[in-house]
């Protein structure tokens, strides 16, 4: 039987390459929705190519532009925040929850309601909004499989395997573009070269988090959220050739890591096909590149980001939230060239002592309005801190 399957950020990185998965292998899949926001040409044609079911185009604008697009066709297209309920008729077995930053909590949770997998790509939700991901997880009896190679590869070391047993959780940090650059020259780099990640192509806003690390930290918060081992045990090494994603090591002087090439698409195959290892025609590993591996400690001087993982932890539910959204503007401004790179974590620490910063840090957050709620403050305090 083919899986009823959606893609819901389906024109950008991640969803491009599920998407690719998915077109090599349309015997097994069947695909009922794809959704982006912008680039409605793409969306266009990725319906066609795969002759999807339902379109959403989430910006109205470009809703007549795909609807002539696809007007000789029976693909039904949606525009705007419409349910995934409205658009489908019965539940689906496969859901890739691809939409970059906070925008993606709704569909993640709506996807949980109506999908019997949903593969959670969108870290932001997990980090501002796991309880109540949970919440639905458990109501809607739904599996939830993380996408991130870190988490990935977390949870495929661990199968079986109880805290007690675990003396440490490595989570690599490749150290993006500017791991070698001289640590004064950091203040002046411009975003065109922060974009450029030497291992990976990925959206825009996640490859200015691996450039200052941030991604690292948010990692770690979605780890500590997404299992249950002691939050204390986690620590980001510096792995430039990204082979190794995560390491485990056991109490037992036992370690554990598996490797493989930098692409998405294994671990996303991988939720595809319900965690087996189905054959992909992809690049396959030199084992020559075994002993060509190397592992080094953080340099918290280059990297002051990895300072705001304890800071998070210990600092009241909903800090995560506060600091996912404030990234978020700052990566907007620093794209736009409106304030420098180091900017974005020196203005992150600001927030900290902002004297409103403990009220919103303490809050234990319900529904997506009190998240909202949250989020809408960083958001102003960061713009605010950034203008003065
Ligand atoms: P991209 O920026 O490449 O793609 C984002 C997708 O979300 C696009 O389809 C975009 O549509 C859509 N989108 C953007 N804004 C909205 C909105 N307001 N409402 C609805 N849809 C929207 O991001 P990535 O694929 O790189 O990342 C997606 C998520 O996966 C992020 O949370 C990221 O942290 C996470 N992730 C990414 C990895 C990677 O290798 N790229 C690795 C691990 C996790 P449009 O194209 O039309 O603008």
């Amino acid at each position: 039987m083919k899986k009823r399957i959606a893609i819901l950020g389906s024109t950008g990185s991640i969803g491009k390459s599920t998407f690719e998965i998915i077109k090599k292998n349309k015997k097994d899949f069947d695909v009922i929705l794809l959704t982006a926001n912008n680039n409605y040409k793409k969306l266009i044609k990725q319906a066609k190519e795969i002759k999807a079911k339902n379109v959403l185009i989430k910006n109205e604008i470009f809703s007549d532009k795909v609807k002539k697009g696809l007007k000789n066709s029976s693909i039904r297209v949606f525009s705007g925040d419409i349910s995934l309920k409205k658009i489908i008729n019965k539940k689906l077995d496969y859901t890739m929850s691809a939409i970059v930053g906070i925008a993606g909590l709704q569909p993640t949770i709506d996807a949980i309601k109506n999908s019997r997998i949903v593969a959670i790509a969108n870290k932001e939700s997990i980090i501002c909004a796991w309880n109540i991901l949970l919440k639905e997880v458990k109501r809607n009896k739904t599996k939830i499989l993380p996408v991130d190679s870190e988490h990935f590869s977390i949870m495929e070391l661990t199968r079986g395997i109880v805290d007690e047993e675990i003396e440490e959780i490595l989570i690599t940090a490749s150290g993006g573009p500017f791991l070698n650059l001289p640590i004064r020259k950091l203040k002046k780099v411009k975003s065109q070269k922060a974009v450029k990640h030497p291992n990976w192509n990925m959206g825009k806003k996640i490859s200015i988090d691996s450039a200052n690390l941030m991604n690292k930290v948010f990692e770690v918060i979605e780890a500590c959220k997404f299992f249950n081992f002691n939050k204390i045990k986690y620590r980001v090494v510096i792995h430039p050739q990204s082979y190794v994603h995560s390491i485990i090591r056991f109490k037992n002087g036992l370690i554990k890591m598996i490797l493989y090439n930098a692409d998405m698409k294994i671990p996303i195959s991988n939720t595809l096909y319900e965690k087996r290892n189905i054959f992909l025609n992809i690049k396959k590993i030199n084992t020559a590149i075994f002993n060509k591996n190397s592992f080094y400690n953080v340099n918290k001087k280059r990297f002051p980001s990895i300072n705001l993982i304890n800071k998070i932890l210990n600092s009241g539910p909903s800090t995560a939230t506060i600091v996912n959204a404030s990234n978020e503007v700052l990566v907007d401004l620093f794209l736009r060239n409106k304030i420098g790179f180091l900017d974005i974590v020196k203005t992150i620490n600001k927030i900290f002592k902002d004297k409103e910063f403990k009220k919103y840090a303490k809050r234990k957050v319900k529904s997506v309005s009190d998240i909202k709620l949250v989020d809408n403050w960083a958001r102003l305090k960061t713009v605010a801190i950034c203008v003065k």
